[in-house]
């Protein structure tokens, strides 16, 4: 039966959850808003399934003995429509619609009706849409895993995206329970920065309607149509037609500032990430590339790494326009491909003071002393000159 910290290590993925064939384990909310399993030993057999698929526990299985990287790239989709609702380069747009052409599924994240992110999946183009943007919130996979395995049992492939957790959760599940069908499965990580808790954002959607007198209807961390990639835009669409965008970077809605920038409800595991780097759960690797490169437009560039033989084959098959690039480059400006997050050291403050949804209006007393500053120089057109100034 599982057992550990799971307050400071369980990254929630519901891999535990998924396997367990007497529904001895249940996802629950905890304090802070995260969904952590909750074990009710009577109904335990001890088959030791969870155990086996648990990526924490299983941590030090994720390393080959011998080198696993397999190839990197820079990748910018051809398909501009498609680029501007994506965060970066379409990358994960384009494979999961390669795969849904040759007769495949795309499990991903999406909004469902509430403007929760959860975890589905799909086998048309419709869905793949859905998949697109980064939701910077935890998402719930459900049963996600065990739809995937029923899928891969009936004979069908399926690229499962999410963030590295998940995806490893996905490996050790089918190699425990159908090793056979893992070539039918391409597992795809996003870089992953760290994930807030989903209490968060419930109560900042309940802060906003209150404020704006109007709920969110749809919205997009990543909006690139007014200034493209490099300056993109946190876009909010209210129910009674309003839209409003505020920089994803400082100044920004408070939501990303609290949340992204100055991790203030960051979940503990993603303080010591199991998941991330070069492992062997993951086949394939996307995120940002922050940097120009050549004759890419302004609408982004995706860097894409392959773990494994198998994600390399699937993206070379999948994806043409590929630029060879190097590990070392995306590591020096993309450190979180590796790196774990520092929580605030107000993260506990901020979450037991922000179950009064009201304190929002007050969440800048928590932020380091430089937020005043910047937004200060923001405020008079002057932060992007000493940016340039200071190279
Ligand atoms: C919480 C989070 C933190 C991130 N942090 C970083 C970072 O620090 N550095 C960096 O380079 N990149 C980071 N990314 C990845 C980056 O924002 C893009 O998602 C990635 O580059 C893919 O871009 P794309 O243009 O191919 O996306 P798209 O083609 O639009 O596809 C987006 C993909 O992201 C998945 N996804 C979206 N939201 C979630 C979620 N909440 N949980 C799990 N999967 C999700 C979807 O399933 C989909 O496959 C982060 C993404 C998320 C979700
Ligand atoms: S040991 Fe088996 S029965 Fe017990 S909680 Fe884990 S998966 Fe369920
Ligand atoms: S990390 Fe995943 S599998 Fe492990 S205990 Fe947490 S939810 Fe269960
Ligand atoms: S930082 Fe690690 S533990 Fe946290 S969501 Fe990302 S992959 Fe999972």
């Amino acid at each position: 039966m599982i057992n550990f910290d799971f307050d400071q290590y369980c990254s929630g993925c519901g891999a535990c959850f998924n396997v367990c064939p007497v529904e001895a384990i249940i996802m629950r909310e905890n304090d802070e808003g995260f969904l952590m399993p909750e074990v009710e030993s009577a109904k335990c057999i001890h088959c030791g399934r969870c155990e086996q698929v648990c990526p924490h526990l299983n941590r030090e299985k994720f390393l080959d003995p011998e080198k696993v990287l397999k190839a990197v790239w820079l990748y910018s989709s051809k398909n501009d429509t498609a680029k501007m609702k994506s965060p970066s380069g379409a990358a994960c747009f384009d494979l999961g619609q390669k795969m849904i052409e040759s007769g495949g599924y795309l499990a991903g994240c999406v909004w469902n009706k509430q403007l929760k992110a959860v975890h589905q999946i799909g086998c048309d183009m419709d869905f793949v849409m859905k998949t697109q943007g980064s939701k910077y919130v935890q998402s719930e996979t459900g049963f996600i895993y065990k739809k995937v395995i029923e899928l891969l049992k009936g004979d069908g492939s399926v690229l499962f995206t999410g963030t590295p957790c998940q995806a490893a959760a996905m490996h050790n599940i089918v190699m425990s329970s159908c090793k056979n069908r893992r070539d039918q499965l391409v597992t795809l990580g996003v870089i992953c920065h760290g994930v807030s808790s989903p209490a968060i954002w419930e109560s900042y959607k309940k802060y906003d309607t209150e404020r704006v007198g109007s709920p969110i209807v749809t919205v997009n961390f990543r909006d690139k149509s007014k200034e493209g990639y490099k300056k993109s835009y946190c876009r909010y669409d209210y129910a009674d037609g309003r839209t409003t965008y505020l920089p994803t970077f400082l100044p920004s809605s408070k939501y990303i500032e609290a949340t992204l920038v100055y991790n203030l409800s960051i979940r503990n595991s993603c303080c010591h990430c199991d998941c991330k780097g070069i492992n062997r759960g993951v086949d394939v690797i996307v995120g940002d590339w922050y940097a120009e490169y050549q004759g890419e437009g302004k609408l982004g560039t995706s860097c894409i790494v392959a773990n494994t033989e198998h994600g390399k084959e699937f993206v070379l098959g999948s994806l043409s326009g590929l630029r060879k690039f190097s590990y070392k480059q995306i590591l020096q400006k993309n450190a979180m491909i590796e790196k774990s997050i520092e929580p605030s050291p107000n993260r506990s403050i901020f979450l037991e003071r922000i179950k009064d949804y009201h304190y929002w209006d007050k969440v800048e007393e928590l932020y380091p002393p430089k937020y005043k500053y910047k937004k200060l120089l923001v405020k008079f057109g002057l932060f992007d000159l000493l940016k340039r100034f200071i190279g």
